[in-house]
């Protein structure tokens, strides 16, 4: 009886201090296709909300926005200023973006819609009391005969929940595809892998699939930090004619081969990137470039999709390309760049085995970038190398990499 008591009261203070630590934030999103919007609207619930939230926006994409509370409009910030128990912002979503002149990184059509669920919402600073935090879910309202596929649960789930542990206030992240649309998903180590298009797109989702059933598991073997939630959405034309990742997910033109002439794959190289949840400093991108498409190569090497003598002939062309770079310390690592990088991951991935005997190899060393995630320098590529062979190595030295 005693112990009924002291759970019941346990259950109390529980849900007390719950009350006083958290509030709902609940998203919906209407699609609007005729008129190429999605309407969007916030509502905030609970015994306190946050006093401020301030809105990171893109003008020529979020627009009318209303709440029934004070909001300021100050050029790209939108602050709002809920009130009492219960407060709402909604606004309006222009989907289609071109990322080059009549090529689309968004896009919506009387059909289906493919857009960035963090660019639909726009990031929050948020102004509370110490310990406030959202509980946020999103409702999708879709014309008759459309769904939606997103990183956040199974395909067809118009309700989902989103906890990012690094925000006050969550909002969704990575590609979404809604409209009349084909999935196929299946488990794949404990990856969750769900790949959807356009009904009439001429994706290949099966054959998409099978690529990454024979390679996925190879390259989880190096990252088993890979998010348990892949989304893969690719459409045709005029669809950026490349691939995309974002968080948990990524687009790739439907067009693109799995496996290029110059046997580099698209689809590894995103996947890549999703593994690692690596982004740049000022110079760095040769590091997650690099690292994205040596792993793109690699475990292709790995699961037999292409020989050895193949990949020898792919370093070779690699080699060539390189020439072509005066540096790898740059802001953007583009081709030549990223090339001359893979060179450099492999030098890398060989001196490290060596002065292991084979205990240690490059794996150990994207494996622990790829555990911390975020932004990477040489300094961090270093350390991280350091700690896993016990010793700095030649290839990451700054004079070295500048030759
Ligand atoms: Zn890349």
């Amino acid at each position: 009886m005693r112990l009924i008591a002291s759970l019941a009261l346990l259950c109390l203070l529980t849900l007390s201090v719950r009350a006083e630590e958290f509030f709902d934030a609940h998203y919906t999103a209407t699609f609007r296709p005729s008129t190429g919007k999605v309407a969007v609207e916030l509502q905030l619930k609970g015994a306190t909300l946050p006093s401020i939230v301030r809105l990171r926006i893109d003008p020529k994409r979020h627009s009318a926005f209303h709440s029934n509370d004070r909001i300021e409009m100050q050029g790209t910030e939108v602050v709002w200023h809920p009130r009492g128990k219960s407060s709402s912002l909604s606004y309006e979503f222009t989907v289609n973006h071109e990322r080059s002149p009549q090529r689309y990184d968004s896009y919506m059509t009387n059909d289906w819609a493919l857009l960035r669920g963090d660019k639909l919402v726009p990031s929050a600073r948020v102004t509370s009391k110490p310990g406030l935090t959202a509980r946020t879910t999103m409702t999708f309202v879709l014309p008759d005969d459309w769904s939606i596929a997103t990183p956040y649960a199974p395909p067809g789930t118009r309700t989902i929940s989103i906890d990012d542990p690094a925000r006050r206030l969550d909002r969704p992240l990575g590609w979404l595809l809604a409209g009349k649309i084909g999935v196929r998903a299946e488990k794949i180590g404990h990856v969750q892998a769900t790949i959807a298009a356009p009904v009439g797109e001429s994706a290949r989702r099966q054959d998409m699939l099978a690529f990454l059933n024979w390679n996925l598991p190879k390259l989880l073997e190096v990252f088993d930090s890979f998010p348990s939630r892949l989304l893969v959405v690719s459409a045709g034309d005029p669809m950026w004619r490349g691939g995309l990742s974002g968080p948990s997910s990524l687009f790739i033109h439907s067009d693109r081969p799995l496996i290029s002439e110059n046997r580099t794959s698209t689809l590894l190289h995103e996947l890549v990137h999703i593994a690692t949840g690596l982004r740049s400093d000022h110079e760095s991108d040769w590091i997650v470039e690099g690292i994205a498409e040596y792993y793109s190569i690699e475990t292709l090497r790995r699961s037999g999709g292409i020989s050895e003598r193949r990949y020898v002939q792919a370093l070779d062309n690699l080699a060539r390309w390189a020439q072509r770079s005066p540096t790898l310390f740059t802001r953007h690592s583009s081709g030549p760049t990223t090339a001359r990088a893979v060179l450099v991951f492999v030098a890398a991935d060989r001196e490290i085995r060596k002065l292991t005997n084979g205990q240690k190899s490059l794996d150990d060393v994207a494996r622990a970038l790829a555990k911390d995630r975020g932004e990477v320098s040489l300094a961090r590529l270093q350390e991280t190398t350091a700690k896993v062979v016990g010793r700095p190595i030649s290839t990451f030295e700054r004079k070295n990499l500048e030759r």
